[in-house]
């Protein structure tokens, strides 16, 4: 997949404060010089909008509504053990890549990689009114564009396309976005809405996109043909409704 052309501008300084903040191109020099660069996050806004609510706002998390993806390279750990170090990194650069193209286009937040899988987070700081909607395209785009290309990856490991799937978890609600640790300093998400998308996540099988209710309702049309089933999730006391995305 060709690379994306990114914003020349922040869009989150823009949006937020009216601020053109260049990112790219030689009108960028000066504010490199100040620490100011596109976020590894999102390349489209700054490094001032990653610190915002720390600097400006003088707290140090904050609450916020907003949807949690998890996707999860399936089949890659028991790879990692029978195949080169050189082979397996290739196939989690170009997972990691088609995951950042995917949730960047539908203006999220690629907060962590965790070994196979990613965890992206939808209406920080770029604030959108639909974005679970866009977390749910956000998770369509990823495998869409993976089954195209994973049959080459698959090929060049002597594996079935098939065994290359991809499975993905989203929720939404209220979660703390801040800094949490002590001596690692860590710009995340925390809260059940996070526990709950991981688990969702979990329960997906290769290939597929589980959604929670609150997605479901938040994200209509696009899931007009969706439905539901019962889940147990691991530390969840009461059974839990996912839909098939
Ligand atoms: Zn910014």
């Amino acid at each position: 997949m060709a690379a994306l052309q990114h914003s020349r501008f922040c869009k989150g300084c823009w949006e937020q404060m009216h601020l053109p903040v260049p990112l790219r191109g030689v009108i960028s020099a000066p504010f490199r010089a100040f620490g100011v660069r596109p976020s590894r996050m999102n390349p489209n806004t700054c490094t001032i909008c990653e610190l915002m609510f720390t600097k400006v706002m003088r707290v140090r998390k904050i609450t916020i509504d907003a949807t949690v993806m998890f996707a999860d390279l399936r089949g890659y750990t028991s790879l990692s053990q029978s195949r080169s170090a050189e082979a397996v990194s290739g196939l989690l650069d170009a997972f990691y890549d088609e995951c950042a193209d995917a949730i960047w286009q539908h203006d999220g937040l690629l907060n962590k990689t965790i070994g196979d899988a990613v965890m992206a987070v939808f209406n920080f700081p770029l604030q959108r009114d639909d974005h679970a909607r866009n977390a749910l395209l956000a998770a369509r785009d990823i495998q869409r564009n993976w089954r195209e290309r994973r049959d080459s990856l698959a090929a060049a490991l002597g594996l079935n396309a098939g065994e290359l799937g991809i499975g993905i978890g989203i929720h939404a609600g209220e979660l703390s976005f801040g800094e949490f640790g002590r001596s690692h300093k860590d710009l995340t998400a925390i809260g059940t809405v996070v526990n709950t998308a991981s688990r969702a996540q979990s329960v997906a099988q290769a290939d597929q996109i589980l959604v929670t209710q609150a997605v479901y309702q938040r994200a209509q049309p696009d899931l007009q043909d969706s439905h539901a089933k019962t889940f147990q999730l691991k530390g969840f006391d009461a059974p839990i409704e996912l839909y098939a995305a």
